[in-house]
């Protein structure tokens, strides 16, 4: 078992290690993530996360309070976003929390728009979840151009498929 963070960043033993979580490539798209290797109960803390304060925002920053960032690209700053995500960041206590069971070597997941007003980049989501608001942006900023794009591109995909589907049935 070893420490997760970097020695200058292990303050204390609390920090999660090796032997419950797997930083790890989660595919091409979302790049890295973590993967729990224990099973957590709803409502219970996963893990501490630490951290160095950023006035920017930056890749892997998490929004600490409206002017401060946490920037974390060994641990919490790698979790993968979900928009019916199954763990909650808790900003003042530095802990991830459990929002429903979390089983052995699943990903841990958070929603982006929960901690950040603005995010780095707003991306395309495809997290599978039926609440997926399929474009994600920070929860105080307007969805920009990329975004309009793709989701309109999104609309005009599902009215085609909806013809399709129309014109199929009256045969
Ligand atoms: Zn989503």
């Amino acid at each position: 078992m070893s420490a997760i963070y970097p020695s200058e960043l292990c303050v204390d033993d609390t920090l999660p290690t090796t032997d419950r979580f797997t930083v790890c490539s989660v595919n091409g798209k979302v790049g890295m993530g973590v993967r729990s290797k224990l099973r957590f109960i709803r409502g219970t803390l996963v893990a501490k996360f630490t951290g160095h304060l950023s006035n920017t925002i930056l890749q892997h920053t998490l929004q600490a309070s409206p002017h401060t960032h946490l920037h974390d690209p060994y641990f919490v700053g790698l979790l993968t976003h979900s928009c019916a995500p199954n763990c909650a960041l808790d900003m003042q206590r530095l802990e991830i929390l459990a929002l429903t069971d979390v089983e052995a070597d699943q990903l841990l997941t958070i929603d982006y728009a929960a901690t950040e007003d603005v995010l780095h980049r707003q991306f395309a989501c495809g997290c599978g979840s039926p609440a997926c608001r399929k474009w994600i942006t920070g929860r105080r900023e307007p969805v920009n151009e990329a975004g309009h794009a793709y989701l309109a591109g999104l609309a005009s995909k599902k009215v085609r498929s909806l013809i399709g589907r129309v014109r199929r049935s009256a045969r």
